[in-house]
Formats: structure tokens, C-alpha cells, sequence
């Protein structure tokens, strides 16, 4: 496995690729591995003859008050387990490789981006398009994958690439787990114990709300209601939003009576966390 900085080293690898008629898979990160980033790695290992890993914390998508100087970094640990799960190419580059003097040109999203996470970081999906868009053309893969941890950010993906007829497959993978049901994250490093404690309300909550859903309640309100009184009475945890929304266009709905998408963000101490379940995955 190689770790290169450059977009040249990056062009010239997978044009060699290229050239022997191999397929390419590329999995975004933002580095500091952990088993989800894992199970992407492996999804593109087995679907694809080359693997890229990009291993970049974009600015861009962080807002003034967000975490860009403390996000976790550690590029030795992410180069070992991205090898042992099949990476042959790291991208891992400077911000200014990335983004030149002068730079101006962005890709936004409307609609997708108005609610959930869009609401609360408006700056957020505008530097996820950007900076996707740049790798789907540096890279230019076969495949893309994206886990459901970020639902909204795999159907802003999804959208873009049919919206901007970029032809580049978009796999989904499902969200990994502690063993006791915390959303793996990178932020998880954050939290302190009692705050490591108090973050399973999300995933409790995740729980209570699917299986509410499993037994046939159709009213949103029901379920949400039933899952803030439930984070709310932790008292480490405020809740950013719970809400369900149609998974097509990501617009609130009352009734569960399309596929559907139930996401919640919450602050535990500092640190946001969001985990979420597709209605389509509890009830099939
Ligand atoms: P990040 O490094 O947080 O930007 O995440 C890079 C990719 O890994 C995104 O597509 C995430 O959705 C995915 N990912 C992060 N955590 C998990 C997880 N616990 N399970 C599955 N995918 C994940």
C-alpha cells in the first residue's frame, strides 16, 4: 500500500490502474479509523480490484465555532488498518493541495440540505459536495462508498451524482457498533467516562424508536416524542433535533407511510453526536 499527498501521485496511480483494466473503489474518510471506517474499506476491497482511501479533514466543512483544530488525527494508525483491510492507495493531503489561492468554486445542494444536520451547520454539506466532487474527479472510481452513520450525507451523495450525472456508483454500508450500541465515531474520543456513559441514550434511543416503529406505530410524533423524553432524561444529554423525514427528499413527514428516515443529533457535553435508523431496514 502506498500514502500519497499529491493529486499528480494520485492520477498517475490509477491511470496505471487503468491502463491494466482494473476496477477502482474510493472511500472518503476524514482519518482516525475506526471498524466503521473498516467495513467501508472492506465493502470496496471485495467490489473492486483497487482500493483509495482519502484520509483528509476537510475544512471546509466545519463552521467558525466547529471541531477542525482538535479533530482526531493519527495517519500511522489509519495506514495500518486501512492495509490490513485491503487499501492499496492513501490519499492524504495537505489543505492547500486540496484547495489553491484563490479558490472559488463550490458545489452546493438545496433542498436535501435544509433540514437535520443542514439546518444546524449551514456551512456543512456545501463543504461535503466540494470536496466529494474534487475526489470523485481526482480519483475518478468506479465506486463510491458512504456509510448510513451519515444518512442525510449519503442521500445529499446520492442525489448529487444523478443531479450532476457523475457517473460513479454510490454503495451504502450500515452503521458498526460498540458493543453496547454506541455509533462508532471518531468523535466518540471526545467524551470522558461518565460522558462515554451518558452517550448511549442516542443509540437507547435509536432502539426504543425502531422497535416503536417495528410494532406498527405510524405517528411520527408518537415515536419522537417517545425518544426526546428518553434522551431528555439523561441529564449529560440535550438533544440538537430528533426528527423523521422522508428519505427522498429529506423534508419532515407526520405519517410513516413512505420510506422514511428517523435521525437524531445530540450534544453530550460538547460533543455532537448523531446516529439514526431507515424505517425500510426495521420494517423491511
Ligand atoms: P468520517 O471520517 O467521519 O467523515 O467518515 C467517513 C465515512 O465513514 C463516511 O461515509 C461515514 O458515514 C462512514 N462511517 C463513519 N462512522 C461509521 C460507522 N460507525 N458505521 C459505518 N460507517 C461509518
Amino acid at each position: 500500500m502506498k500514502i500519497v499527498t499529491t493529486i499528480d501521485e494520485v492520477r498517475a496511480q490509477v491511470k496505471e490502474w487503468r491502463a491494466q483494466g482494473l476496477s477502482v473503489g474510493l472511500v472518503p474518510t476524514m482519518g482516525y479509523l475506526h471498524e466503521g471506517h473498516a467495513s467501508l474499506i472492506d465493502a470496496s476491497h471485495s467490489g473492486n480490484d483497487r482500493t483509495v482511501v482519502s484520509d483528509f479533514v476537510n475544512p471546509m466543512q466545519f463552521g467558525p465555532s466547529e471541531d477542525l483544530e482538535s479533530y482526531p488525527r493519527d495517519i500511522e494508525h489509519d495506514a495500518a488498518l486501512a492495509e490490513a483491510h485491503g487499501c492499496d492507495l492513501i490519499f492524504h493531503p495537505e489543505p492547500s493541495e486540496m484547495y489553491n489561492k484563490g479558490f472559488s468554486s463550490f458545489v452546493d445542494m438545496t433542498v436535501l440540505t435544509q433540514e437535520l444536520c443542514g439546518l444546524s451547520r449551514p456551512v456543512h454539506f456545501r463543504g461535503v459536495c466540494t470536496v466529494v466532487s474534487k475526489l470523485f474527479n481526482i480519483v475518478k472510481p468506479d465506486r463510491a462508498y458512504f456509510g448510513k452513520k451519515d444518512a442525510q450525507q449519503l442521500a445529499v451523495i446520492k442525489h448529487m451524482v444523478d443531479d450532476l450525472n457523475i457517473d460513479i456508483e454510490i454503495v451504502g454500508c450500515p452503521i458498526i457498533r460498540e458493543s453496547d450500541g454506541l455509533a462508532k465515531s471518531s468523535r466518540n474520543t471526545y467524551l470522558n467516562a461518565d460522558e462515554r456513559k451518558a452517550a448511549l441514550v442516542l443509540s437507547q434511543a435509536i432502539r426504543l424508536g425502531s422497535d416503536m416503529v417495528k410494532n406498527g406505530e405510524k405517528n411520527c410524533s408518537a415515536v419522537i416524542e417517545a425518544m426526546k423524553k428518553h434522551i431528555n432524561d439523561e441529564p449529560l444529554a440535550r438533544i440538537d433535533y430528533v426528527k423523521i423525514v422522508d428519505f427522498a427528499t429529506m423534508q419532515q413527514i407526520t405519517m410513516l407511510d413512505r420510506p422514511a428516515l428517523c435521525a437524531i443529533a445530540v450534544f453530550i457535553g460538547k460533543t455532537r453526536l448523531i446516529d439514526n435508523f431507515f424505517t425500510e431496514d426495521v420494517i423491511g
